[in-house]
């Protein structure tokens, strides 16, 4: 299987694509964890993405296809994979059918308003990359491997509400894009409410 997971900034898809890849043998594939990687790394690629990031800007699109590309020749995609941040652009997605064949996208939906909460309202282990709800971590430390939460450069309020109007700008037309293959599931509920009807989708694809 080879999905795409589609869906504004704070709706849910990376917390869908970690239950997935559990249920799955998928590679999870997700374009802000490797530009995070990318910008702890120090390079002078890192500082450039950075200072993007921070605006809420996008990478550019000829970095981002260039990463994505490399990252979808590895041996462990040959089984399929599930995209996360990725195709943002109808650039990107157009530049995506000459490298693979994506059979579903799942569009990952939910109100703008909860969107704004959502985003607000997470904290971020910058060890291992998972994300809580500031309420369920009273002493601020991770729930996977105790490290400090911190709240993302990219998740303070100017910079979600210039995430949000990049989203309909140039993320939003992929909707229409693919609109052959796109299947859409409501993120308003908890995580495992989410992720039920989405894996007996899978299943139902898979056999
Ligand atoms: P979220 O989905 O919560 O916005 P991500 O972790 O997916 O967060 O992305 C964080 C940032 O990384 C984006 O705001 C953007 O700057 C950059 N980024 C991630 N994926 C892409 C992409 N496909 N194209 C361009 N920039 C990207
Ligand atoms: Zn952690």
């Amino acid at each position: 299987m080879k999905i795409i997971l589609l869906g504004a900034p704070g709706s849910g898809k990376g917390t869908l694509a970690k239950n997935i890849v559990k249920d799955f043998s998928l590679a999870h594939i997700s374009t802000g964890d490797m530009f995070r990687e990318c910008v702890k790394s120090g390079s002078e690629l890192g500082n450039k993405v950075k200072s993007i990031m921070d605006s809420g800007a996008l990478v550019p699109d000829e970095v981002t296809i260039e990463i994505v590309k490399d990252r979808l020749s590895k041996d462990d995609c040959k089984n399929g994979f599930i995209l996360d941040g990725f195709p943002r652009t109808i650039k990107q997605a157009e530049a995506l059918e000459k490298i693979s064949q994506i059979d579903t996208v799942i569009l990952v939906d939910l109100s703008k308003e909860e969107i704004i909460e959502r985003l607000s309202a997470r904290r971020t282990c910058l060890k291992c990359g998972s994300t809580f709800n500031k309420n369920d971590v009273p002493n601020g430390k991770c729930l996977n491997c105790e490290s400090e939460l911190i709240q993302r450069d990219d998740d303070k309020p100017l910079t979600i509400s210039n995430r949000l109007e990049v989203y309909e700008k140039n993320t939003a037309p992929l909707i229409n894009f693919y609109s052959d293959r796109l299947v859409k599931f409501s993120s308003a509920g908890t995580p495992e409410e989410t992720y039920r009807p989405v894996k007996a989708f899978l299943k139902k694809l898979e056999a």
